[in-house]
């Protein structure tokens, strides 16, 4: 075994694939180069000569690991129920602690260290937003608030009410804060008090995917202190809730929003607004669909916004940002997200729904100004005030 990490691809898991191929068709990277190795099952493959010994942590084996989007489709493809996120999250450790470079230290710095400081994450978030405002191209963001917001430490609502716990994330706290903003109207509105406990710190989900396994670690240690005594964690980012919900202390706990949203629309909490006529595209986030498992309720809240739904996604292919994805694999990530908008377009709607940041980002990238990306919360919650206002 050519193993150092205490915590390496576990045997069982790797035994549970039976090479049977169904993964390949979900798999965008097989999709893309139609190469064996690109695939999960080739993946399973050399991660399983490396544990056997018949291979080593090279940086071949480095290119197989790293150039995997950790989207999960495989996952939901998968008949044998192998947990491929696990596997590769556990391999892509052992390639960054045994095949060491500088651009794994530079991200090692942003996803473990930067995110979880909050007074370096304000002062990058005001840079950013100062050169907005001078002209500099945005990649995507949304244009960043001034000053810095923060939901962090906040509480709302009556103390009687049941508390809903909010997850305010890191960057999702400084540069999507309409769509706590959003969320936190939506849980008011459906009876909820709200509180976003002050301790709470990054999900980790960043750092657990590029294989720095022990910082995240260290961060699911800063929430499991912050969320002890929450009923329900709500998480409006689904990369953050598929991560949340994989934590053996309090991911039993936790809802992503749209669920909580739908459920209140569903028993009569939350209004179904009159039909305006408008076309959505819904784009499914990996790490809702294939992460948490989640398809209709994002639908049914923009149903109950009064949208007509449509699918932008034939193929179920990942968008292509997979978090630090779209820095260090551009051309790949580039080609899944001009496919990916290529599908919406072709759907003819202007408004776009995403549940998650970074697939905004990327989407906000490949798409012209003449469309609107939102979280379906964002775009429930517009619609609500406007019917309320008369509109
Ligand atoms: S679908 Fe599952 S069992 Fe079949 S090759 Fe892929 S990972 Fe292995
Ligand atoms: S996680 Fe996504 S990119 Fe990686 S092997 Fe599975 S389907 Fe392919």
């Amino acid at each position: 075994m050519s193993w150092v990490t205490t915590h390496p691809p576990a045997r069982v898991d790797l035994d549970a694939c039976v090479t049977c191929g169904l993964c390949l068709a979900v798999c965008p990277t097989y999709r893309l180069t139609g190469d064996e190795t690109a695939s999960p099952r080739g993946r399973l493959t050399a991660i399983d000569a490396v544990d056997q010994g018949i291979a080593q942590v090279d940086e071949r084996f480095g290119e197989i690991v790293d150039f995997c989007l950790q989207c999960r489709a495989c996952e939901t493809a998968c008949p044998s129920l192998v947990p491929f996120g696990q596997i590769i999250e556990s391999a892509t450790a052992e390639v960054r602690t045994q095949l060491p470079s500088t651009g794994a230290r530079l991200r090692r710095f942003a996803v473990t260290t930067a995110l979880t400081m909050p007074s370096l994450l304000r002062t990058a978030s005001v840079a950013i937003g100062v050169a907005q405002r001078l002209g500099v191209p945005s990649l995507g963001l949304r244009r960043i608030p001034l000053p810095h917001p923060t939901v962090v430490g906040g509480t709302w609502g009556p103390s009687e009410a049941t508390t809903a716990t909010l997850f305010a994330g890191c960057v999702a706290d400084a540069w999507f804060s309409d769509i706590h903003k959003a969320t936190i109207e939506l849980l008011l509105a459906a009876g909820y008090r709200v509180n976003a406990p002050s301790r709470q710190t990054c999900c980790g989900a960043l750092a657990a995917h590029d294989g720095f396994i022990d910082e995240a670690e260290r961060m699911a240690e800063g929430n499991r202190s912050a969320f002890r005594d929450a009923d329900v964690i709500v998480v409006d980012v689904a990369g953050c809730g598929a991560h949340l919900k994989a934590d053996p202390e309090f991911g039993h706990k936790v809802r992503d929003v749209t669920e909580v949203v739908a459920a209140a629309i569903e028993d009569g909490r939350l209004p179904t607004l009159p039909v305006n006529g408008e076309r959505v595209a819904v784009q499914d986030p990996c790490h809702l669909e294939h992460g948490q498992g989640i398809v209709e309720e994002p639908r049914a809240v923009l149903r109950a916004a009064g949208y007509e739904v449509v699918d932008s996604d034939a193929g179920g292919l990942c968008c292509g940002a997979a978090g630090t994805y779209l820095i260090d694999h551009r051309r790949t990530s580039a080609a899944l997200g001009a496919s990916r908008a290529d599908s919406i377009r072709a759907t003819g709607a202007k408004v776009v729904a995403s549940a998650n940041a970074g697939c905004e980002i990327q989407l906000r990238r490949h798409l012209d100004a003449g469309h609107e990306i939102r979280h379906p919360i964002e775009l429930y919650s517009k619609n609500l005030s406007s019917t309320q206002r008369g509109e």
